[in-house]
Parts: structure tokens; sequence; C-alpha cells
């Protein structure tokens, strides 16, 4: 009937899922393919937001090739930098929803390497991927310094996979080596993968108080099986009020997705990236009120798109002289100029009201954390 469509308003959210992979990932033992990409993204995903149902698009996700980050037998990599990293370009290229990271194989690779694919390929890599973990070098050691060079250089912000305190992702060591180059925005991917992510969202605030690092956080596996997101919703309360004003921006959607219970592996859960998406949307909705869309649609959306997609051409590169295309990449540039500069203000703008500081532990995500794998 008419009348229940009035009910039941839709309405379309876009979003940006800004930590996808592809590729062989040993610890799951699988192959993700592009296929297991698309069977979550490549379609309108349907969920309920606060009684309603929204159509959600993924309107983009940025991708890291796995095979630069699995070792063989030998402890040789199964690709190196320049193969892996053009191998997942190429790919991006046939679908224009995908956007490539270049990963860095710190360590065992060369930021040569990082730097011919970016001369060699402009405009086409989004960021640069670290994995501290996988390749055994603590984030706060030298050879990450020529990498962090380079993304200074080119204005690419970097994903660090983070975990444990004391490992190699560690996020102190990370934010160690963020703060010899304070203009690189540097993700904590996971902020702190395997814990109660007490430890990384401190050092998230304590880089916003001091203003000593350009640090930012990702939500994925953070509270992917608690419907109350309790650690995501104290995280963005802490954000909202920290001494420098709203610093929501440094909050991105990212699922980490089709590993572990999203994808191909025998943990798969059927509806997973839908749930989590959903979980997300309403925990936000439930207690922000009436600033509740606009937090939704930052974290899921605009945050990413100013900090990886603004002010760039977005086309994959092919643009190389005026056209109508041109065009229309200089006009989405200057929209997204205005973006930026109305986000400025708004973060500015922001009321300085004091915050209930309340980082206690939750067991919900040590819960989590118990039953995950490895995590890239
Ligand atoms: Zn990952």
């Amino acid at each position: 009937m008419r009348v229940s469509k009035i009910n039941h308003q839709v309405f379309k959210g876009q979003n940006i899922d800004m930590h996808m992979h592809e590729g062989t990932w040993l610890p799951e033992s699988t192959i993700y393919a592009p296929e297991d990409t698309f069977e979550l993204i490549g379609k309108p995903i349907s969920i309920n937001i606060a009684g309603q149902q929204s159509i959600e698009e993924i309107k983009y996700s940025f991708v890291s090739n796995l095979d630069c980050m699995t070792f063989n037998d030998d402890n040789t990599l199964l690709k190196n930098e320049l193969d892996g990293n053009l191998e997942m370009l190429a790919e991006c290229r046939k679908h224009p929803q995908k956007r490539p990271y270049a990963v860095c194989q710190a360590g065992y690779g060369s930021a040569e390497n990082i730097e011919k694919l970016l001369k060699e390929n402009p405009n086409s890599f989004i960021g640069l991927k670290f994995h501290p973990n996988v390749f055994k070098q603590d984030a706060n050691s030298a050879v990450y310094e020529p990498y962090m060079k380079i993304a200074e250089k080119y204005k690419l912000p970097c994903l660090f996979h983070s975990d444990k305190t004391g490992s190699y992702g560690c996020p102190h060591k990370i934010y160690e080596l963020a703060k010899k180059f304070p203009k690189v925005p540097v993700i904590l991917a996971h902020l702190g993968a395997g814990t109660d992510h007490t430890d990384a969202i401190n050092v998230l605030l304590d880089s916003i108080e001091t203003g000593s690092a350009n640090l930012y956080g990702d939500t994925s596996w953070i509270d992917c099986k608690n419907p109350k997101m309790p650690t995501i919703k104290n995280l963005i309360e802490r954000l909202q009020n920290t001494s420098k004003g709203d610093q929501t921006f440094r909050l991105l959607y990212g699922s980490d997705a089709p590993l572990g219970e999203f994808g191909a592996s025998g943990k798969k859960i059927k509806g997973f990236y839908a749930d989590n998406l959903q979980m997300l949307k309403n925990m936000i909705y439930g207690n922000f009120k009436e600033k509740a869309a606009q937090i939704a649609d930052n974290i899921c959306f605009n945050n990413s798109k100013i900090l990886f997609l603004d002010g760039r051409i977005t086309d994959m590169g092919k643009v190389t002289k005026l056209s109508q295309k041109t065009l229309i990449t200089a006009g989405i540039a200057l929209v997204g100029l205005a973006a930026g500069l109305t986000a400025v203000l708004k973060h500015k703008h922001n009321e300085k009201q004091l915050q209930n500081d309340n980082s206690a532990k939750n067991p919900y995500s040590s819960f989590v954390a118990q039953q995950m794998h490895i995590f890239a």
C-alpha cells in the first residue's frame, strides 16, 4: 500500500570503506578474489537505521594487495612492491569503485620502488599501507622513514596496521614514527587489533592534545559484535570534546573485509558486512540525536573523501587534456575544497564542552579480539 511507503521512508546513504583487501592471506589459508569484494560491496546494501529502511551504497573501497604481505616458506614474499601494487592498480582501473593503496614492504622492499610507482602512475594510489606485525619490523624503526618521506612528498595518508602494546605494530611505536613526520596523516588501523583499544585511543587523543602528530583511526573490528558499540560511542564523544574542538574527522569507517567473518574463510558469517554498517549507524542515530546524521555521514563518507580524495585528480590519472572530463574533475576538486573549508570552519566553531573522559575497558571488544586471528 502507498501509505506504508510513506511510513517506511527509504533513504540512501553513501559510504567509503577505506580498509579492504584482496589477495592471498595465509593466516586464513585463503585467496580473496575481486569477486569476494564485489559480493560485499558491489550492490546496494539494505539496512535499517532507527526503524527506517536505508539503501546504502559503498561509493568507494580502498584496497590493498595481501600478496604483498604474504611470505612463501623460504621467507620470500609472494609479490614484490612493484608487481603486487601494479596488479592491484590494474584491477582498480577496471572498477572505478575501487582505489588502491601501495603496500610498503618496510624491511624487505625499498621506498625507491614506491616512488617509481607514484611517478609512473600519477594520481593513482590513494595512500600507503604498512603492516609492522607481518614484516616483524618495529613501527618506530628507521626502516619506515624513507617511505614516510615519500608519503610526505606525495601527500599520501599512511594506513598502519596497529596491534597490541609492545608488539611490532604497537600504537606507541607508530606514534613515535608519526611524530617525526607531523604533516603525514597516519591512520591507526583497528586502533589496536586484539586489544580493548584503550591504549591506541589514548595515543590518538594525546596526539590531538599535544599537536605532535597527525593521527587518525579506523573502525575495523572495533565492537563488531556488540550492537551498543560502546568503544566507538565513547571515542566519538571524546573526539567531539577535545581542547582543540571537534576532531571526529579523525575517525574513518573501515571494515578490513573480506577477512575473517566477512569473507570466504571458514569463519564467514552471512550478512556480517551489512550488519556491521547497520550497527554503526544505529549506534550513532541512537546516541547523538540531532547531530547523528552528520556524524554518520562524516565517519562513513566525508572524512575519508576529504582525507584521501579531495584536492586530487581522482580518475586514476587518465586526465591529460582540458576536456569536459577535466572540467568536471576541476569542479569536483573545487567542491571538495569548499567541503574541506567548511569542515575546518565547523571544527573551529565547535563548542569546547568539557568531556566525561570515560575510557573504561569494555569487556566486549576484548572478547571479540580473542576470537580473531591476525588482521591485515
Ligand atoms: Zn587490513
